[in-house]
């Protein structure tokens, strides 16, 4: 099944960095690598020897890359012709190299994980339509030390929700649960939060961890008032392999969502739960408050992404799902997440239609959903 002409919202991307416009082959090659360095340079992620970056070139995302771009740009299958072929296009116009590729892409819409202003170079860079999320950590991390107990952190904290969503006209808000205290935290009480607010604000990790958990709580209430869902990455994180990522499982949430008070709250599991990718889709099936988003699986797991897809969509409501990239950087990331959807779901969908498990006019109406709908209607977004 073609669904090339098929319209895309990437429900799940990074800011773009004007920078990136010119990219050795090998420095292509690692904007899709999300592990750590092999050598210590003082950076938290430490830094790659040449030894690793030839790993990250037999990456099989990057051979999908390597394939694909040059199949668009009709230049030879090999990471430095791709490289060459890229970097001469850039350098008559990064924007619109990037509007070539969200438009071959057909990604019409993007949902933007980023603190940056709107007006932002990394934010401009975007084709199409750029929706905005609130970012939990960098409010509570700025907000922290201006106030001076957990009542006044929390209700500046939700004025700048409430503004960020009914003046900025902010989608939703983004939190980072997973990284910052495992999706298996207990919800704190308030005198826990009081309690825990002091030591907090002199660094203390666990105690920022409970104030972290507290806040989510009341993220998660607020936002029904907003009529605006929470994201949260579940499973990979996308890179940040220093905090509790072993509790990233999404059926971890299940403590969480059962609750009554949060039944009702919009919640969208990104990264699919990638390796959790079952657990995901059942979530979805259980919740009625889940949506699933499978940014990071595409592109990252090319080689394996009509299996990603099949078991992403085997449980879930259809309805509930949606693509996305976990793009940054370069906009290569982005379109390769979109062509990879496709491919992977087109792949998915022909199977169903043949194996009768599936009728064909239901088929491409699925696919509309997945790539473009059910955002649009989750984002009530004019048509
Ligand atoms: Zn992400």
């Amino acid at each position: 099944m073609d669904l090339t002409q098929f319209p895309v919202i990437d429900n799940h991307c990074h800011p773009l960095v004007p920078d990136k416009a010119q990219l050795d082959p090998l420095s292509l090659a690692r904007e899709f690598y999300h592990g750590i360095g092999d050598l210590d340079d003082g950076s938290p992620k430490g830094a790659l020897s040449p030894a690793r970056m030839a790993d990250v070139a037999q990456l099989g995302v990057v051979h999908t890359l390597v394939r694909q771009l040059s199949g668009l740009f009709d230049c030879p299958p090999d990471l430095a012709a791709v490289a060459i072929e890229r970097n001469r296009r850039t350098a008559q116009g990064f924007d619109a190299y990037a509007a070539m590729l969200y438009e071959n892409a057909g990604i019409v819409g993007t949902v933007v994980d980023s603190d940056l202003p709107d007006d932002a170079p990394g934010l401009t860079l975007i084709p199409g339509q750029v929706l905005r999320l609130f970012q939990m950590g960098p409010a509570i991390d700025a907000l922290l030390g201006e106030k001076d107990s957990y009542q006044e952190l929390l209700a500046g904290y939700l004025d700048a929700l409430d503004e960020a969503v009914r003046i900025d006209g902010y989608v939703g808000v983004k939190s980072h649960l997973a990284e910052v205290v495992g999706l298996d935290a207990p919800a704190p009480s308030l005198p826990e939060a009081t309690a825990a607010f002091d030591a907090a604000k002199r660094g203390d990790v666990a105690a920022y961890q409970a104030l972290y958990a507290a806040l989510f709580a009341a993220t998660l209430t607020t936002c029904q008032e907003l009529d605006v869902p929470v994201h949260l990455h579940t499973g990979i994180t996308g890179g940040s392999w220093d905090g509790p990522i072993g509790n990233a499982d999404p059926f971890l949430l299940a403590t969480w969502l059962s609750r009554p008070e949060f039944r009702s709250s919009q919640v969208v599991l990104l990264h699919a739960g990638y390796p959790w990718i079952e657990q995901a889709s059942m979530m979805a099936h259980a919740f009625p408050q889940v949506w699933v988003d499978i940014s990071w699986v595409t592109p990252w797991t090319s080689l394996r992404a009509i299996e990603c897809m099949r078991a992403f969509m085997a449980a879930a409501p259809l309805s509930r799902l949606m693509i996305g990239s976990g793009g940054h950087g370069t906009p290569e990331v982005a379109w390769l997440g979109a062509i990879v959807a496709k491919l992977a779901l087109g792949s998915v969908l022909e199977d169903a239609i043949a194996s009768g498990l599936m009728a064909d006019a239901a088929a491409r109406r699925v696919a509309a959903m997945i790539l473009h709908d059910n955002a649009a209607q989750l984002y009530a977004l004019e048509e």
